[in-house]
């Protein structure tokens, strides 16, 4: 069977509304049904051709790719700071962060618990961009303004502490960096996004 457009190609598929052969490129799949492109139009308007025809425009790959990566670091870290707040070592010194002292063991869990679940959901977010979903803009924005709020007053309440805390002094002042940059980015490619 040749395809109905395209006689000199082979058909990989047939329409599942009218049955004429579908080459590669002429078959539309939707919910795991296939279509020729004038059905697919048909039945599902605009949201298949849309579907059909996203280009990912670089900025929204780069933030991402951002977001996986942070998502993986807040993950690994929330737990290891959850795990820490089991050992009493904990308080003495903290990777890139030093002596907690003063924090207790629930608040250490507290604050791994935290970055751990922030952590999901920057990988949310990230699968959402990748898919070229709004939703995922979204989220991402929301995301990056919640860790420049809560990074500024780290920068600013810690800043003269830098002499004791400068590896999180540095990593607040990172962080914001990079969250006006996903801004930025999600900003750019905010057209592509359905
Ligand atoms: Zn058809
Ligand atoms: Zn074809």
């Amino acid at each position: 069977m040749k395809c109905f457009t395209h006689p000199d190609r082979d058909a990989v598929a047939v329409c599942s509304v009218c049955g004429q052969g579908l080459c590669e490129g002429c078959s539309v799949r939707i919910a795991g049904k296939l279509y020729c492109k004038s059905d697919a139009d048909k039945i599902f308007g605009r949201e298949a051709e849309r579907a059909e025809k996203y280009v990912r425009p670089a900025s929204i790959t780069v933030a991402a790719i951002l977001f996986f990566i942070f998502g993986a670091l807040g993950i690994i870290s929330g737990l290891v700071f959850s795990a820490f707040a089991g050992s009493a070592a904990s308080f003495t010194s903290v990777p890139f962060i030093g002596p907690l002292t003063g924090v207790t063991a629930a608040g250490i869990l507290l604050i791994g618990l935290v970055i751990l679940v922030f952590g999901i959901l920057y990988l949310v977010a990230g699968n959402w961009l990748w898919d070229g979903l709004r939703r995922g803009g979204i989220l991402g924005i929301a995301l990056s303004i919640i860790s420049i709020l809560v990074s500024l007053p780290l920068l600013f309440v810690l800043g003269p502490l830098a002499l004791f805390l400068g590896p999180l002094v540095a990593l607040a002042g990172l962080s914001i960096v990079i969250d006006i940059l996903l801004i930025v980015l999600i900003t750019v490619g905010w057209s592509s996004l359905r």
